[in-house]
Parts: C-alpha cells; structure tokens; sequence
C-alpha cells in the first residue's frame, strides 16, 4: 500500500469505529477514540484514531482533524503518564507500508517506556488478554482531564 490511493472502509479500525469488532476503549467522544492496541509494544499501548476523517496517513488529514487528534493524543499521553508511571513516552504514527504502516487509517500510538524495560518491536507483540488491557483502560481512563 502506498502513500496513494482509496481509503478501505473495511480495514481494521474502520470495523472497529462501526462496532463491527470488538475493542477496549479508554475514551472517545464525537472526534476522536482512544482504545488499546491488542498486540501491545509495551503495557499500556494506547492508539488514537478520528472517528470523523477517511485519511489514511498524515499527508491526507484535514488540518482541523488533525488539530483535535492531536488534542487527543496529548490528553491520552497525560492521563497515561498518571496511571501507569512511565519513565518515557514514545509517540509513533507511521505512513503507507514501507513507511511500517499495517492499518490503513491514520492513527497515533501511544507507547509508554520504562528505562528497565525493552519495547517489544512494532509488529513482533503477542496478543494481550482482553482482561488486562480491561484493567489498564479503566486505570487510563480515570486519570483523563
Ligand atoms: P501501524 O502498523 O498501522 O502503525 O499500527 C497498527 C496497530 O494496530 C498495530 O500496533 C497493531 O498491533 C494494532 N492492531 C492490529 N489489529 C488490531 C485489532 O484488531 N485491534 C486493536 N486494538 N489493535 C490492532
């Protein structure tokens, strides 16, 4: 997939947004959705989507769109940062296959880092327990501004 070209309606977070498939949200509101990446690079991988936009990276997004993601990105990075502790947060956001994009709508990950921790590799993460990523949501959510 290039840098170029339609938008799928049936890639993953699209299916996710319509409630097609299951997710662990920690926020959304009419804009945007927060929820937990599945296969987590470390505990308390956080993605932010637009609930509005059909872009599919950052070259396509509507500057207003933009502007209230990013918003997002940063309100879910502090309450992140309350919960969980991190010693670091790495913010990642990647653009069409060689680029080390795999879904196709434009999406932030919020990864948090602890100095005595490695980040698992981006794709290279086993599947979490629904349960857990339950658990790290809710500590998440409650510490949303
Ligand atoms: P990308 O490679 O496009 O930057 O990131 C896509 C992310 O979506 C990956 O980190 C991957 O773990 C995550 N992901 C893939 N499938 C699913 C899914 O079905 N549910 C959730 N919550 N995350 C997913």
């Amino acid at each position: 997939m290039s840098l170029h070209g339609a938008y799928d309606p049936d890639n993953i977070f699209a299916k996710i947004l319509r409630g097609e498939i299951p997710s662990v949200k920690v926020w959304e509101d009419d804009d945007v959705l927060a929820f937990m990446d599945v296969f987590p690079q470390s505990e308390g991988h956080v993605l932010v989507v637009s609930k509005t936009s059909q872009a599919r990276n950052l070259l396509e997004i509507e500057p207003e769109v933009l502007t209230k993601l990013t918003v997002a990105v940063q309100r879910t990075a502090r309450a992140v940062e309350k919960a969980l502790k991190p010693d670091g947060l790495s913010l990642m956001q990647f653009n069409g296959e060689a680029g080390g994009q795999t879904v196709f709508h434009l999406h932030f990950h919020i990864i948090p880092r602890w100095g005595d921790r490695a980040m698992k590799g981006h794709g290279h993460a086993p599947m979490a327990e629904a349960e857990q990523l339950q658990a790290l949501a809710a500590r998440i959510a409650a510490e949303l501004d």
